[in-house]
């Protein structure tokens, strides 16, 4: 069986259960299999499998202690009526390109692929100290796409409740309508008055508050958790989407089996591209994976010069999901780019926990440069690339994909490897920046504004998102950053 350790330390060994109901390590680092890689994919029968087929064959490599009824369960419930397309992650063509569309779940963002699976996995794990009754409580900061996707994703999940955190007026008024009009007996939204780094920060100091952390497992039995992106259970999830893509490619003949190809890849936390490596190491025919920032562009910064500085400006952009100064995620890929070395590891993370800034040694940034190509756009590029996009394709782009549009038109095509742009989220969840790009009418509301990208375009509206003008708003709390943790406390013991 392959076991999980701390990027940091090798000593003690987890199942994949045991740290997916974990989350991080005790030493802060993010657990990693060196069993990966060793099996590899068969890509050669990839060509007619569904998507679920091929989410069994990933999944049952990368969490081998779940059985495989387990993990066909999670599976059929996480991809099932509630995506909008059957082939769960279409891959379309975009001139002489592909885009791979990752938004057609239940919240219309690509965190659905990873949160519409996170809570069934966690469900089918086993509190290590034997408390049966324990139940899990996931607390979360979100400045808009995390805290809907984790909401739906974890609404009436078995053994688990889940309380949001927002920054009051700092999300756009269609990711907070998601938010506040959301389902389910074990959900808690609230905004909180203050910036997101408040929330953030306030949600991490709650996690690492032993009174509180006993208090809630003697009088709730509650542990609690994050469903952050740091979670193995939600970076295996978004493996399989690598392997959907070229099944697609192969039964749209676009490639032959062995063939390689090109992903580019809209990255904050440096989970979407991670995955995509994941992948390579299983045997995918992957040549680059595409590194795109926005203007917070820390990763080119990093990828270039092999300095990661974390010290800079911090940008507010039109792809908030992508406006990260420290990608957690990244820590991954040095554990394996360093021939995993997780002493090398500690030295760099304490480097950047200090002085908020590493470097690599010049031989590792050459092996991470063979894999990750980079490129970033600033604001006026990403409104050009929404209307290019439009002009040459007749296809709608959000800010984020437009960000990894740019960058692909930078690089120079080779017409022996396809390339694939994974788009993150539904123009529709920004109808207001993508009418502004395109030359249509913004003002007015953001309905009012996704009515007019409909008519103008004649692409559909989700439904789910036109549908919040008149939904019910269920939550209208907001407390002052101080009373957060006394905030958890009173949804744990409802819970
Ligand atoms: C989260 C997110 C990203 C970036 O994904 P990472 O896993 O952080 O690299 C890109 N686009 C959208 C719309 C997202 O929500």
């Amino acid at each position: 069986m392959s076991t999980f350790h701390s990027t940091r330390s090798s000593d003690e060994a987890f199942t994949s259960k045991q740290a997916i109901r974990k989350g991080i390590a005790d030493d802060g680092g993010l657990f990693v299999t060196d069993a990966l890689g060793e099996t590899k994919i068969d890509i050669s029968d990839l060509a007619g499998k569904s998507y679920q087929q091929i989410a069994l064959t990933v999944l049952s490599v990368l969490l081998d202690d779940y059985t495989e009824e387990e993990l066909s369960q999670c599976i059929a419930e996480a991809y099932g009526s509630q995506w909008s397309d059957e082939r769960i992650t279409p891959v379309k063509p975009l001139g002489n390109d592909f885009i791979m569309e990752l938004f057609n779940g239940p919240t219309c963002a690509f965190k659905d692929v990873a949160l519409q699976i996170l809570p069934r996995l966690m469900a089918r794990t086993t509190p290590a100290d034997g408390d049966c009754d324990e139940k899990i409580m996931i607390v979360t900061a979100t400045s808009g796409d995390t805290g809907k996707a984790a909401l739906a994703g974890f609404a009436d999940a078995q053994g688990t409740g889940i309380t949001v955190f927002y920054p009051q007026g700092k999300v756009s008024r269609v990711q907070e309508l998601q938010m506040t009009t959301q389902q389910g007996s074990n959900v808690n939204v609230c905004a909180v008055d203050g910036n997101f780094d408040d929330a953030q920060s306030t949600v991490k100091r709650i996690f690492g508050d032993r009174d509180l952390a006993s208090r809630l497992e003697a009088d709730a039995h509650v542990r609690l958790s994050s469903a952050n992106s740091i979670n193995v259970g939600r970076l295996v999830p978004q493996v399989v989407y690598y392997f959907s893509a070229y099944a697609q490619l192969l039964e749209q003949q676009v490639i032959n089996v062995g063939d390689q190809v090109d992903f580019v890849v809209p990255t904050g936390n440096f989970g979407n591209v991670l995955a995509g490596y994941y992948a390579k190491l299983l045997g995918l025919p992957v040549r680059q994976l595409v590194v795109a920032s926005d203007r917070n562009n820390v990763l080119f910064d990093f990828l270039t010069t092999g300095t990661y500085n974390s010290k800079r400006p911090f940008f507010e952009t039109t792809s908030p999901s992508m406006d990260i100064l420290v990608s957690s995620n990244l820590e991954r890929m040095l554990y394996y780019m360093s021939e995993r070395d997780p002493r090398m590891i500690t030295y760099l993370m304490n480097d950047l926990a200090e002085w908020g800034t590493y470097e690599v040694p010049p031989e590792m940034l050459m092996e991470i440069r063979k894999v990750f190509a980079t490129g970033w756009a600033d604001e006026d590029q990403v409104r050009e690339m929404i209307a290019d996009c439009w002009d040459r394709n007749h296809y709608v782009i959000d800010p984020h994909t437009a960000c990894g549009y740019f960058v692909m038109q930078q690089m120079p095509a080779d017409p022996q490897v396809p390339r694939v742009l994974l788009s993150t989220a539904s123009p529709y969840k920004f109808p207001r920046v993508v009418n502004e790009a395109l030359g249509l009418k913004a003002d007015g509301t953001d309905f009012e504004c996704m009515d007019e990208l409909h008519a103008k375009s004649g692409t559909p509206i989700p439904q789910m998102l036109r549908n919040l003008e008149n939904a019910e708003v269920r939550f209208r709390d907001c407390v002052e950053v101080s009373d957060m943790g006394h905030y958890v406390e009173e949804c744990a013991d409802r819970l």
